[in-house]
């Protein structure tokens, strides 16, 4: 029943035509809503009642989806592959990619502000009215923040264990708390494995039955996705401030120009010397994951989506896919880290905090540490990324500054963040490929 990789191909072209529509359309609206208050009203209507309705419907048939497909994917994975040993190879492999390159990333996002240094010289005015108008969204993420900032030791270890193995490990999966969800299924699948047939063969059939039905959804959504992906985008730039986006034009070019090099230079760099695979094939199949991350804001919500075309378009394996995409879209966030580096410096620059040679290491380590802590989900980043600057002394609430545009910005660093597990997963599929023709 899956679709032909023709029907698949024009299935792409529509969505990408939907985003491009969605986009310019919403930027009409958003234009023609300035004009009166009446075409106001007309316009948060089509918003509300009519685009939203349909991009949640789409969403909600990704999220439905993520933690069946993840727990079933990665527990059948573990029970293929047998041994802890092979696991453990693969888990090296794949932390070690996440961990370099989500430094990388801080590390470029510090330094091409550093270079640009666009918060210097910011027009007072312009931050006390941003400061206004976003002061109470940034006091809300404030008490986020306060939630998750555990004072003692002993605070610190019992949310270090939460966050991994809570005691309510349904609480968690209902929360779509991913880590626990992962670490349940490494453990039933490492238990299956070693459970005397018929019980092993009839669980590993499961498994793989539910993932299989999983992914006949994400088929389903795939084909509301020309619509969805119009009415998302179209939500989001019919609502947009274009005259904030003005007011910060160089901070987001200079974010998005840097989500860039990380697009078309370092994957492509790392997909071709590392996995051996050609840079415009890498990026011509996954289109469907771009579009789906930037229209959705959600490494969450993507990564059904992520493991659908790492498995049928570039070749990965099951048992690859199903154990680096679903860690990767938790704990791997490269657009993320990025971002945090380039805020936490922009708003240093905006409020005069000289930030030391030490404190921008510092930044690299905290910001890689939050990007790992931080929710796929839209803004997952931003309380994280508010105690960041709180650490190194800039002010938290500066956020403020930034979070009109946040939007906008997320879709970008989403997809970097989901390119940057499927670059992962191609390489680690290389490397398993590369052994098995070694010993057979
Ligand atoms: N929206 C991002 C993601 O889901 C997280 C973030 O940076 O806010 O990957």
């Amino acid at each position: 029943m899956t679709e032909p990789p023709k029907a698949r191909r024009s299935l792409h072209a529509r969505i990408l035509a939907a985003l491009g529509a969605g986009a310019v359309a919403g930027v009409v609206v958003n234009q023609i809503a300035l004009r009166s208050d009446r075409a106001r009203t007309i316009v948060g209507y089509l918003i509300d009642a009519v685009a939203h309705p349909i991009g949640q419907l789409f969403l909600r048939l990704l999220f439905a989806v993520v933690v069946p497909l993840v727990f079933c994917s990665l527990a059948l994975g573990v029970t293929q592959l047998g041994s802890m040993r092979h696991l453990g190879r693969i888990g090296g492999r794949t932390l070690t990619f996440f961990l370099i390159t989500s430094a990388f990333s801080v590390a470029l996002g510090l330094a091409v502000m550093a270079v640009f240094r666009p918060g210097e010289g910011f027009d007072d005015a312009v931050r006390q009215q941003l400061m206004t108008a976003y002061g109470g969204d940034a006091a809300h993420l404030r008490q986020t923040a306060d939630q998750q900032n555990v004072g003692t030791l002993l605070g610190v270890v019992n949310r270090l264990l939460d966050s991994v193995l809570p005691r309510n490990i349904l609480a968690a999966a209902v929360k779509m708390d991913m880590l626990p969800v992962i670490v349940m299924a490494l453990l039933v699948g490492g238990a299956t494995s070693v459970l005397p047939e018929p019980h092993k063969g009839r669980l590993s059939g499961l498994y793989e039955a539910v993932a299989e039905a999983m992914v006949r959804i994400v088929e389903l959504a795939m084909r509301l996705a020309p619509y969805a992906v119009f009415c998302l985008v179209f939500s989001v730039t019919a609502r947009f401030g274009i005259d904030l986006l003005r007011r910060l034009a160089i901070f987001v070019m200079l974010v998005l120009g840097s989500y860039l090099v990380q697009l078309f230079i370092l994957y492509p760099v790392l997909v071709r010397t590392m996995a051996r695979m050609s840079p415009m094939e890498f990026i011509r199949k996954t289109i469907p994951i771009v579009v789906t991350a930037f229209s959705t804001s959600s490494s969450n919500a993507t990564l059904p989506t992520t493991m659908r075309v790492a498995e049928q378009e570039l070749g990965v394996r099951k048992t690859v896919s199903g154990f680096v995409l679903p860690l990767g879209a938790t704990i791997n966030m490269n657009g993320t880290a990025l971002y945090e580096g380039a805020v936490v410096l922009f708003v240093a620059q905006i409020f005069g905090v000289h930030l030391s040679l030490a404190s921008q290491a510092a930044v690299i380590c905290l910001a890689v540490a939050a990007a790992i802590g931080t929710a796929g989900i839209p803004g997952g980043s931003l309380p994280l990324l508010m105690a960041v600057m709180a650490q190194v002394g800039v002010p938290p609430d500066g956020i403020a500054i930034i979070l009109g545009v946040d939007r906008l910005l997320d879709m970008g660093r989403t997809v970097i963040n989901v390119m940057g597990d499927v670059a992962c997963a191609v390489w680690v599929e290389r490397t398993e490929a590369a052994r098995e023709a070694r010993s057979p």
